[in-house]
Parts: structure tokens; sequence; C-alpha cells
């Protein structure tokens, strides 16, 4: 497929950008010009968690670079086949801490709600990838039942809308939803954490930032962008009007081995957010989740990492380098080192 020919596809909506993302390794080696034969000595060409990476997403990594920052966070590798010990499906103990289907509720006054178990990207070091989706599917007795949930914890003042990706929901659904939890008189804020608009900046549309800021609660918008080539103008320009319209705009990031492990990259990332409107909110250390072991940043290496960034910005620029452990009651915060 020729460049222009993934121009023009970016141009459609996005739910028909979503049925167009590449799901094949030959098919998006061919649109990168990267060597296929070469390919299938690392990727895996037939991975038991699909391939999946909109062409939005794809235009914005290097042509022939397989090395390329982007690539690398969708490219289905063979040492994810790997058995490493300590990695397992579900480290964060996560099915310990749902109550019922479809909530994660670990912290104090805020709990999590699996909106869908879809996401328009499949990142490989997805802490997710092993969900339990099946068991959280959505219904609309599911559903029901969550709203009763946090209606009656009163000590819940936000709901996080994750998933899985919420905005894969249609805008007439995501919108009931979002009026539904603002009906509640305890629930004070509503968080939305999203990757969708990163892959398919045409998610994020006027519509919808106009209709979150109408809610009657204030909306913070978190979305995950790794490294600064993520971030596109249609993208910036995105995120600049969901502040305009009176959203709290926040990135979360994984610090990734191949992808974002370098002090500059993480400045970068925090510079060009700030451009667009957006603060810098936490930097996560991946999660020993079965077979992402090789996008692990030793922790005394990401906390010099940290310590770099930190020498280098003002503090409202440097993100939070933050651990989540099973168990613990809030995420677990590790200092820079200086
Ligand atoms: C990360 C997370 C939150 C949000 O934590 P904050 O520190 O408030 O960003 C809430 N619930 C669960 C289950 C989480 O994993
Ligand atoms: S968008 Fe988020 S939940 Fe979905 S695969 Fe990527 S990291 Fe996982």
């Amino acid at each position: 497929m020729q460049k222009s020919a993934i121009i023009q596809r970016s141009e459609l909506g996005w739910q028909a950008q979503l049925r167009n993302a590449i799901s094949s390794v030959p098919q998006l080696c061919e649109i990168l010009e990267i060597d296929v034969a070469e390919a299938r000595k690392y990727s895996d060409f037939e991975p038991d968690w699909p391939i999946r990476a909109p062409l939005s997403f794809v235009q914005r990594m290097r042509v022939g670079d397989a090395n390329d920052p982007l690539l690398r966070q969708v490219l289905p590798l063979k040492v994810e086949r790997k058995n490493v010990s300590g990695y397992i499906s579900d480290p964060l103990g996560e099915a310990n801490a749902t109550p019922q289907p479809g909530i994660v509720h670990k912290y104090k006054g805020r709990a999590l709600f699996v909106a869908t178990g879809s996401c328009a990207v499949h990142c490989r070091y997805c802490f997710r990838r092993e969900f339990d989706y099946e068991n959280h599917k959505m219904s609309r007795q599911k559903r029901k039942r969550a709203l009763t949930y946090f209606k009656e914890d009163t000590s819940l003042s936000e709901i996080i809308l994750s998933g899985g990706d919420p905005l894969m929901l249609t805008d007439k659904a995501f919108y009931d939803l979002c009026d539904d939890i603002c009906n509640i008189q305890s629930i004070k804020r509503l968080r939305i954490h999203t990757r969708l608009p990163v892959v398919i900046p045409a998610r994020l549309h006027q519509d919808i930032i106009q209709r979150l800021a109408q809610l009657p609660i204030p909306v913070v918008l978190v979305v995950h962008i790794n490294h600064t080539n993520e971030i596109s103008h249609e993208l910036g320009l995105a995120l600049r009007s969901s502040k305009a319209a009176g959203l709290t705009v926040l990135n979360q990031s994984v610090l990734l081995a191949g992808v974002n492990d370098s002090s500059q990259d993480l400045i970068d990332l925090s510079l060009r957010l700030f451009d667009y409107g957006a603060m810098p909110y936490y930097v996560h250390l991946t999660d020993p989740v079965t077979g992402t072991a090789h996008f692990d940043v030793d922790i005394n290496r990401a906390s010099a990492i940290m310590g770099e960034v930190a020498n280098a910005l003002p503090g409202y620029l440097v993100p939070k380098l933050v651990k989540e452990q099973a168990g613990l009651t809030a995420k677990q915060s590790i200092l820079a080192s200086l």
C-alpha cells in the first residue's frame, strides 16, 4: 500500500479507521518497507493476541526502521512466548479487587469501571492483555448493577472509566454512561482513561469534548502517550480543544525498554504535551505480566532517568514515577535519584 493511501484512509471516520486497522505483521512490514523475511526471524506472525494498529498510528512510524518506538509498541515478538519466572497473568491482583464484574475497586474514594473489553490498538506491554474480559463484558444488566454499586458505596467520589478503552463505546452509549454516573449524588469527579484518541485522533471530536465539558461534574481526561512521535498535530489540537473546553487533560506513560527509556525521550514528551495543553501525570514501571518481560526497565535505572528529567524541567513537567503493587492502597511512588 502506498503512503498516499494511508493518508486518505486516516481521513475516514473513527469507526471506519478501526475496521481498517492493520491486523497482520506482513501487512505492516509492507507499509513500512521492512523486509518480511527478516522480520519473520524475530516477529511472531501468528500471535495468540493478534496485532492491531490503526493506520493513522502507523503513519507516525518511521519508514524502514524496525526499531521505531511506535512500531515496537505494537509488533508481536517471538520473545513474548518465553516463559519468565515471576511473570503471571494477573500480577496486580485485580481479580481480588473485583467486587462484581466490570468494577475494579482498590483505592479509597475511587473505583475503576471496565466499560468495554476492547481497544483500538493492541499494546504488547499491556498489563490487561491477560485480563478476563469475557467475565467483565458489559451487558445491560452488569451496567445496571455497577451503577447500583457506585450509588450504594457513598465513600466513592470518583469513577474512572477504563477498559479496554471506554471510547470504544458508541457516542450514544458513552454519553448515556457518563450521564448515569453524573446522576449519582456522591460522585464528584469523572475520569476517563483512554488511548483511542492517541491512535485515532478523529475519535476525540468536538461533540464528545463539548458533551464532557457540559457534564455537571469536573471531567479529567487521562490519555496514554509513551513517545513524542505519537503526538500528531491532529491529536495535539484535540487535546488543546479539550483543555480549552474546561477538561483537565493529563497524560500517563509506561516506561518501556527500547521505546522511551531515556531522559531525552521523556523530556521531549513532557514539553510537547505542554505545548498542547496536557500535563504529564504518571510514568509507570511495567507490571510482571506474562509475555512482557523484554519491556522492563530496571527500577534503579528508571529512577536515574527520572533524576535527569527532574534536573532538566520545571517541577510541573516532571511526571511521577510509580509502580503498582498488588494489595497496596495507592500506586507506589519511586523517588528520582538526583
Ligand atoms: C491506577 C488506578 C486508579 C487510579 O489511581 P490514581 O492514583 O488516583 O490515579 C484507581 N483504581 C485502580 C484499580 C487503579 O489501578
Ligand atoms: S490501549 Fe491500554 S488497555 Fe488497550 S491494549 Fe493498550 S495499554 Fe492495554
